[in-house]
């Protein structure tokens, strides 16, 4: 349920004990929309697979292939009305200026990242947007603690922020290509999942989408970028070489699923086959979310409406 402008200023709100956004009873829950704390339970949309927190994940169980029988003609449809959504609560996100959004995108190559992000940002104000595309880290960022160069591009308050790959690959492609040894992949989940209760606990609401898509799909999306000159670009012949481990980033992908699925940041396993049923489901999960987070435009200050413009 979406309120209509807020009447009170994030961190004033009366009675629940939460004050310039410290909650007095000492706890990360106040009753306040405004709470910076305030963990939102995520609605996934349906189609979507919510990883349950704390048990090994089966991803081959999910199939690539679902459209949840949706009409892919209503689909584009409704995207489109998901997207206004998104907008409209974008705009009281960055008025409010106290908590923000954080979108975490992985996949395996050609899994639809991209595009995903294209279709389901579409008209948001750039202003209040970051998008952060991780590559093979840097030797600066090689010279720090993993998570270093991940912190230093999380959303600040009011934005919504994208992570077009994440500090997921330090347990996915680090530990398919043996980039460190096992014990120290092995010790991230955890650390993963503590920085994930920083964030969430400073504000950030997390939702973290696993597009799957299936081997054949991929065989496909890779073939179409041969033959396409237009996709040429899009093409790099590391993931054909990449493709030959597939086996093991599916093992990586259902491993990284299971441990680092919590109450406060669950992993969301998007069929990913059919692009219109992903930006769907996506776009819907995004405007969801945003609406339990319920961002307020600030109380104006009092007497504005009664002040003159002078000539
Ligand atoms: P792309 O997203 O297709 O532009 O490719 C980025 C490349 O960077 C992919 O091959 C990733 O596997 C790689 N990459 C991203 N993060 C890391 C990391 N932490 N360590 C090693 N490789 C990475
Ligand atoms: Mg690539």
């Amino acid at each position: 349920m979406s309120k209509k402008h807020g009447k009170h200023h994030p961190g004033h709100r009366p009675g629940g004990g939460v004050t310039d956004g410290v909650d007095l009873n000492g706890g990360t829950r106040g009753d306040g929309p405004g709470d910076a704390g305030r963990p939102v339970a995520i609605p996934a949309a349906r189609g979507i697979v919510s990883v349950a927190p704390g048990a090994p994940f089966d991803l081959a169980a999910v199939d690539a292939d679902a459209d949840g029988g949706l009409d892919k003609a209503w689909a584009k449809e409704a995207l489109a009305t998901e997207r206004a959504r998104i907008v409209e609560l974008q705009e009281r996100l960055y008025a409010e200026r106290a908590r923000s959004l954080l979108l975490v995108f992985q996949a395996i190559d050609t899994g639809g990242k991209d595009g995903t992000i294209r279709a389901v940002l579409k008209g948001v104000n750039p202003q209040g947007c970051t998008v952060a595309s991780f590559k093979v880290p840097s030797s600066e960022e090689l010279d720090h603690d993993f998570l270093w160069r991940y912190h230093a591009r999380t959303p600040g308050r009011g934005m919504i922020g994208v992570f077009n790959r994440s500090h997921y690959e330090d347990v996915l492609v680090v530990r398919v290509k043996g980039l460190v040894p096992d014990a120290v992949w092995r010790s991230r989940y955890g650390l993963i999942n503590d920085f994930e209760r920083l964030l969430t606990e400073s504000g950030t609401t997390i939702l973290k989408f696993f597009l799957h898509i299936s081997k054949a799909e991929q065989k496909k999306r890779l073939e179409a970028r041969i033959s396409d000159p237009e996709k040429h670009w899009k093409l790099d012949p590391g993931d054909l070489v990449e493709r030959k481990s597939w086996d093991s980033y599916q093992q990586a992908f259902a491993d990284a699923l299971g441990r680092c699925s919590t109450p406060h940041a669950p992993w969301l396993v998007v069929p990913a086959n059919h692009k219109w049923f992903r930006n769907y489901v996506i776009a819907k999960t995004v405007a969801d979310t945003l609406e339990a987070m319920d961002p307020r435009f600030p109380e104006a200050p009092k007497g504005i409406a009664d002040l003159k413009v002078p000539d």
